[in-house]
């Protein structure tokens, strides 16, 4: 599907002495009868000579990262990557591995994640090169490292969040030595920069069954360093103090999300996502034991929208993000507060009012938060919520119909038209 766009880049890179090679997602991905806009290339060629080469064949080009040796194009719909051979040479004293641009395809497949995103294929000639096993593994559905995982993960931590993404985003196994390194290094994941952390996490999130990664995350103690408050609920007991898996109860919850995120306009739904996630964080907090042996109780969504917004700052959320979702974090009880009963007009309007440009979602999230063992239960609450939906179209309604109503009464009208 590709040659006909790629052939005449590889002619060019071939008159000028240099290798290309498809490499990485897109090999995987046609693997696995999936097809995505992004290619990513590897070349022999430096930096300058690439940006030379590609500047011709594509629409437009760019530098994402020359130091690292990465030149951007984009040619009709096709997002284009080509990045130098690596070989990097690592100080173990550093944090930052030194970049040194190598100088043949197998040294630069053996430096990267996964043995399923380390197979290339030749521009030129259509050879097919595959050093580490990557098509048996993708066969089996298993993440494997090229080299030792404890290697891999000390050269880039980072490495330890893409296993559980991939392992969300592909279905697939994470091999039990890869595991072992990740439940022994996870704590290594404390030098990656937040902003990387928090994109592994998104598309992680983003998945469409999510649950394989999270569990990974958790199982390996990875999510104790980025996002403890998911471990937490594994521990908490509900309200009544009988036995609740609420961390259970929260994959559920983001399962239903998901069920329901059609009604949104573009999916996956990051937010409703994330929020459904969150949602219930604040309730290992919100017992607090006195020393005379009673308890106090705080209301849970608040100390749980509070709770959400300083893990989304320390990712580094945008602000618009960490108010949507820590919005809907606090709002989603308001109709359990109100346990089904009487919603009087002014805390409907309070309701929608709150939920700002949120409504939608917050809609979709309350709906999935009525899950309980008792399935009567859970209709019941459904179907009230449906009510208060019904109530908030029929209110919105009456509102855009007063807003038609002009500013002046009738007797103004006769006045000024002399009747
Ligand atoms: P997708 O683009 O669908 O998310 P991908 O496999 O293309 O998946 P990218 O993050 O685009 O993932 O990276 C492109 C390729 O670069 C990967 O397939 C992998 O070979 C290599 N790679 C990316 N990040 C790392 C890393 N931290 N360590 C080692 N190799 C990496
Ligand atoms: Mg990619």
């Amino acid at each position: 599907r590709l040659a006909p766009l790629l052939e005449p880049l590889g002619e060019r890179f071939a008159a000028a002495g240099h290798a290309l090679h498809l490499v990485g997602g897109p090999v995987r991905d046609a693997m696995l009868g999936r097809q995505g806009v992004d290619i990513d290339l590897t070349t022999s060629a430096r930096p300058e000579e690439t940006e030379r080469l590609v500047t011709g064949w594509a629409d437009a080009v760019w530098d994402v990262g020359r130091a690292f040796g990465t030149i951007g194009a984009r040619k009709g719909p096709w997002q284009v990557e080509i990045t130098t051979y690596r070989s990097e040479e690592y100080d173990p004293t550093s944090r930052k591995p030194d970049v040194a641009f190598g100088d043949d395809l197998a040294g630069d497949l053996g430096r990267r994640d996964f043995t399923v995103n380390a197979m290339a294929v030749n521009v030129a000639d259509r050879s097919f090169e595959d050093p580490y096993g990557g098509v048996v593994d993708l066969a089996h559905g298993l993440l494997r490292t090229p080299g030792r995982p404890e290697d891999s993960f000390s050269d880039d931590p980072l490495r330890m969040m893409r296993a559980a993404r991939f392992s969300a985003t592909l279905g697939f196994a994470v091999a039990p030595e890869v595991v072992a390194a990740m439940t022994a290094m996870a704590d290594r994941i404390s030098i990656i920069s937040a902003e990387r952390v928090r994109d592994e996490l998104v598309k992680l999130v983003c998945a469409p069954h999510p649950r394989r990664g999270l569990a990974l995350l958790v199982e390996t103690g990875l999510a104790g360093h980025v996002l403890p408050e998911l471990p937490a609920l594994a521990l908490e007991r509900d309200e009544h103090h009988r036995h609740k898996d609420v961390y259970e109860h929260t994959l559920t919850v983001l399962e239903q999300a998901i069920d329901l995120e059609h009604r949104l306009p573009g999916t996956p739904d990051f937010v409703v996502r994330f929020a459904a996630l969150m949602h219930d964080v604040g309730k290992p907090r919100t017992r607090r034991f006195v020393d005379d042996g009673t308890v106090t109780f705080h209301h849970h969504d608040v100390v749980g929208a509070k709770m959400t917004r300083k893990r989304m700052q320390a990712l580094r959320f945008s602000s618009a993000e960490v108010d949507a979702v820590a919005t809907l974090v606090e709002l989603h009880l308001r109709f359990h507060g109100y346990g089904g009963g009487e919603w009087t007009d002014s805390a409907v309007r309070r309701y929608v009012r709150d939920a700002g440009d949120q409504l939608e979602r917050l809609h979709i999230l309350t709906r999935a938060d009525c899950t309980t063992r008792n399935r009567r239960k859970a209709e019941r609450l459904r179907r009230s919520y449906d009510d208060l939906e019904a109530r908030i179209e029929r209110l919105s309604e009456e509102e855009e119909l007063a807003s038609l109503r002009p500013d002046l009464s009738g007797f103004q009208i006769m006045e000024l038209l002399g009747i």
